[in-house]
């Protein structure tokens, strides 16, 4: 067989070239993670046969890798926004969202998010997802006690909280410990199992499309078992297979800036097939250029009160942002070296507790001698930590906007940390362009027109959440969740196509 008959997922076959179907479902689902898992649930509880294909030999993807912190919020808070005192608005939820979304914000798409997200986190409840009513104080990048509730994004800091009314939306999970993710999965897998009208085929590829001569998406090719079987969907398929973080020839072609990171992050299925599949039956692929990407500089807490500055020994965002945020604008800058600069104190328990593994470029016993030792232009840095100084005494930092809370003057012995990219740090990256969809999950074409028969969500869409700039944890697994259950309710609503 040449390259070009074989069978992959930029070729969808033509309905007419299949002389026998070896499986029928009403719905057919790629990918059992956060998405796959809710979409099924949703179209089994309305009334569709479901089968799902994941290539592993278990559910999990990406999601089970996760924390599982879950973005919500809105319409006066969630059970344990209220619980712990947080009466949360939609219309701030709203405007954060697309604040963080920026000029790619899908108005559409993050109204019904927000507006659905305490049915939303009511649904996870009912299939038995438990979170605690207790709220976490401390700055966290994951939550390693079992409280429910923590601030999970730049919702205090500048320009959101000057926006809208901060309130913390991320949900974590009724267990210690970073095991947020293997419980979300365990649950939604145990609810997968116990409904009848819906099946499971593991350690199974699905290969392409298959497509009607009027452009409808009506089954998928699968490889099981070392055979390519023709799978009929009868009322549609619904792409849940992640992102394209693991293909590097993706991430060159379409978004080459995110490999200035270090650590792509995701499953080893992450290879982009879902958006492939549907950028080869007409769907638009937006966004593809964008992604998380983090440094991930606290905990300890105490680093915001630090400062970040260039090779020009300048600070460039207020450090009290989350982590996507401050790695988004640090890859932005034109500069050769970072440095993170801090108190004895604030370098506190950096240690023990940090993710990040940026080592330490100098020390100073004198802010002149810390430049020196940076090899930073002669006064720069003084000229820097003279106005923050000078801000810090006053409470309102005037260049940056840093929150009241974390202004500490930088008192000598000062310990510079270097956070340039390529020099040790951590940078996580994975993400976030895909399918692009209406709130239903319906997979448009690049003039917005539903290709029928195809949905897609999770990754493999490009949903509410869509740069690192405004990422907050909890959006991804929020919008894979959200968006699944919306294609899988969608899905099942279409007619059944019988011929
Ligand atoms: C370490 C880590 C921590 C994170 N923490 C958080 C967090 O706390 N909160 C948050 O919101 N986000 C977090 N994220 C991001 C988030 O987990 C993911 O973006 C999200 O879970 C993706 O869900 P999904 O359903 O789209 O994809 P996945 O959960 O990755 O599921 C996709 C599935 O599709 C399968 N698949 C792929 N191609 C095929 C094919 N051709 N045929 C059959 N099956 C296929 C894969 O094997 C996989 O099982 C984290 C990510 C990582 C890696």
């Amino acid at each position: 067989m040449n390259k070009a008959e074989k069978t992959n997922p930029s070729q969808p076959r033509k309905a007419r070239d299949v002389q026998h179907w070896d499986m029928e479902t009403d719905i057919a689902i790629v990918g059992f993670g956060g998405a796959g898992g809710c979409a099924a649930i949703e179209a089994a509880d309305a009334g569709s046969s479901v089968t799902i294909f994941e290539l592993a030999s278990a559910s999990g993807g990406s999601t089970a890798m996760s924390s599982a912190e879950i973005y919500m919020g809105g319409s006066g808070g969630t059970r344990v926004q209220k619980a712990c005192g947080f009466d949360d608005s939609t219309e701030d939820m709203v405007t954060y969202m697309t604040m963080a979304a920026g000029p790619q914000a899908d108005e559409a798409k993050i109204r019904n998010y927000c507006e659905s997200s305490t049915a939303h986190f009511q649904w996870l409840v009912d299939i038995g997802v438990p979170f605690k009513d207790s709220f976490h104080e401390e700055r966290a990048i994951m939550c390693l006690t079992d409280d429910g509730l923590l601030y999970t994004g730049s919702e205090k800091a500048y320009p959101f909280a000057q926006q809208a009314k901060p309130c913390p939306r991320g949900h974590n999970l009724y267990i210690e410990g970073d095991n947020g993710g293997p419980l979300f999965m365990k649950i939604v897998t145990e609810n997968v199992e116990k409904r009848e009208a819906i099946s499971v085929e593991y350690e199974t590829r699905a290969l392409c499309l298959i497509e009607d001569d009027d452009g409808s998406v009506v089954g998928i090719v699968i490889r099981k078992n070392q055979q390519e079987l023709n799978v009929r969907a009868r009322q549609g398929v619904i792409l849940c297979a992640g992102g394209f973080v693991m293909n590097e020839e993706m991430i060159a072609k379409y978004a080459p800036l995110l490999s200035r990171g270090n650590s792509p992050i995701g499953n080893p299925g992450d290879t982009g097939t879902g958006i492939l599949m549907g950028m080869s039956v007409g769907g638009a692929a937006i966004n593809m250029h964008e992604g998380f990407i983090s440094l991930p500089y606290y905990p300890p807490a105490s680093m915001t009160c630090g400062i970040l500055v260039n090779d020009k020994g300048q600070r460039f965002i207020n450090e009290d942002v989350y982590h996507g945020r401050m790695g988004a604008y640090l890859l932005a800058q034109q500069s050769e070296r970072f440095y993170y600069v801090l108190t004895i104190d604030q370098y506190s328990d950096y240690e023990k507790v940090s993710f990040m593994g940026a080592q330490v470029a100098g020390t100073g016993e004198t802010v002149e001698e810390l430049e020196a030792e940076l090899e930073l232009r002669k006064g720069s840095l003084q000229h820097t930590i003279e106005l923050y100084n000078e801000d810090c005494e006053a409470g309102e930092d005037t260049l940056q906007h840093k929150a009241a809370q974390w202004l500490e003057k930088l008192e000598p012995p000062l310990v510079a940390l270097d956070v340039t990219p390529g020099r040790g740090a951590f940078i996580p990256y994975f993400t976030l362009g895909g399918l692009d969809t209406l709130p239903s999950g319906e997979v448009v074409d690049p003039q917005r027109r539903s290709i029928p028969g195809l949905y897609a969500a999770g990754r493999t869409a490009c949903g509410v959440v869509r740069r690192a700039e405004g990422y907050s944890s909890g959006m991804s697994v929020g919008d894979a969740t959200f968006s699944g259950r919306m294609a899988g309710r969608a899905a099942a609503a279409a007619q059944r196509n019988s011929q």
